[in-house]
């Protein structure tokens, strides 16, 4: 049984557990509540129509297997919702969406799709864990662009860079807006570049675009926008963020209808089918955009009391997040004084003062070395105590 396979080997099994352990077994141990800013979750029930209309499918008996696509009238729903707030001139069809037990099978698909061992998977650093890991786990090879950060602007995409990136091998890139763990809702024209750099270079794009409610400021641009995104996108969202509706594991894609075929044909013999009646559910998730315009109203004003507490602390630099519920402030100036790493700094802030945060280095190479993801997915009065906590600590070591 230790004989393990070359693809589970092939990964870190870094992740954000190992932080959300330590707080388990801090709180255990010393008896204290441990503030938590490590979640990637909102904190809110899903929305009541939600759990209403599953319950109701339940006890009405729908519990067996369903097409591999997921159920029809998802399916048309999650198309005719794009299609009024992506309006086109040649609107998403059902034959181009499929329905996947979380947006993290969906991108599994996609890459279990396209990488052969030896292709290269351009990923921009810092980034949601999983994208490399996958790659790593078919054989393919992830290279990575170092996004840009200042202050003043935030990261940017370093698109320059792309071009440069491109070789025969390169298969995919992945991109992600807004963004997991930087909370940047990227510039449109960067966005808009990158579209036309694969479009050109005849790479897929595979766009993840599962914080696309959780916009603050500025203005998103989806890849969706672009009339010719069947050429070359394979467009990810879920039900998890947006609703509230982690546990449910739902996710879509959008492609074009070959690609969705192509991808049923592994969904049934990996999974099956998204669970019966989760997606009666959220068949009525897009009729509770009026609650998820309340949750983000909401984590609005929980985003501004984190950065103002956070510039309290001069040892901090902090970029105000435009978007997804994540603040990732600099700690480069603390790390350099304290001769500390970024993990052991945050394992040290669980144990003494009992905050959780991530590690920037879990998304997962260099850039993040410097960095701390916050969720701000918490209660208020929690991030003002959380950051307090924070504040304190630093001052300490300072
Ligand atoms: N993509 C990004 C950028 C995420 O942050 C997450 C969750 O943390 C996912 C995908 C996975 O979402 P799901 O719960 O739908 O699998």
């Amino acid at each position: 049984v230790d004989n393990f396979s070359t693809a589970s080997t092939s990964i870190t099994g870094e992740s954000t557990l190992v932080y959300q352990e330590a707080s388990r077994r801090v709180q255990k141990e010393k008896g204290i509540r441990v503030i938590n800013f490590g979640i990637g979750q909102p904190d809110l029930p899903t929305f009541r129509k939600i759990r209403n209309a599953a319950i109701k499918a339940l006890d009405e008996g729908f519990t067996g297997y369903t097409s591999a696509y997921g159920i029809d009238e998802l399916r048309e729903k999650i198309a005719s919702h794009l299609n009024s707030r992506y309006p086109s001139e040649r609107p998403i069809k059902k034959e181009e969406v499929i329905v996947t037990p979380g947006a993290k099978t969906a991108l599994y698909l996609a890459f279990l799709l396209y990488v052969n061992p030896g292709d290269e998977v351009i990923i921009f650093d810092p980034s949601f864990y999983s994208y490399a890991e996958v790659v790593k786990m078919l054989g393919g090879k992830p290279v990575y662009i170092k996004m840009r950060w200042t202050e003043e602007n935030g990261f940017s995409l370093n698109v320059n860079e792309l071009q440069e990136k491109i070789t025969p091998k390169t298969k995919m890139i992945v991109l992600n807006n807004p963004h997991n763990p930087t909370g940047m809702v990227f510039d449109p024209r960067e966005i808009e570049k990158v579209m036309e750099i694969a479009k050109e270079r005849k790479v897929i794009l595979l766009s993840d675009e599962i914080y696309d409610y959780f916009v603050y400021d500025g203005k998103m641009r989806s890849v969706l926008e672009d009339p010719s995104w069947r050429d070359y996108v394979i467009y990810v969202n879920g039900f998890s963020k947006t609703f509230s509706m982690t546990g449910w594991r739902l996710g879509y894609i959008v492609a074009k209808d070959k690609v969705v075929k192509k991808m049923a044909e592994l969904a049934a013999n990996i999974y099956t089918c998204p669970t019966s009646f989760a997606q009666k559910g959220a068949l009525a998730a897009f009729d509770s955009l009026d609650d998820v315009k309340d949750m983000i109203s909401l984590f609005r004003r929980r985003r501004d009391v984190m950065y103002e507490e956070l510039k309290k602390n001069k040892w901090i630099r902090v970029y105000k997040s435009q978007g997804a519920f994540y603040m990732f402030p600099y700690v480069g100036d603390i790390l350099a004084k304290t001769k500390m790493q970024v993990k052991d700094f945050s394992l040290k802030m669980i144990e003494e003062a009992g905050v959780t945060t991530i590690p920037g280095e879990v998304f997962p190479l260099e850039v993040g070395r410097n960095f701390l993801r916050l969720s701000f997915a918490v209660d208020e009065n929690d991030i003002r105590e959380g950051v307090r906590k924070i504040n304190e600590f630093v001052t300490g070591l300072m």
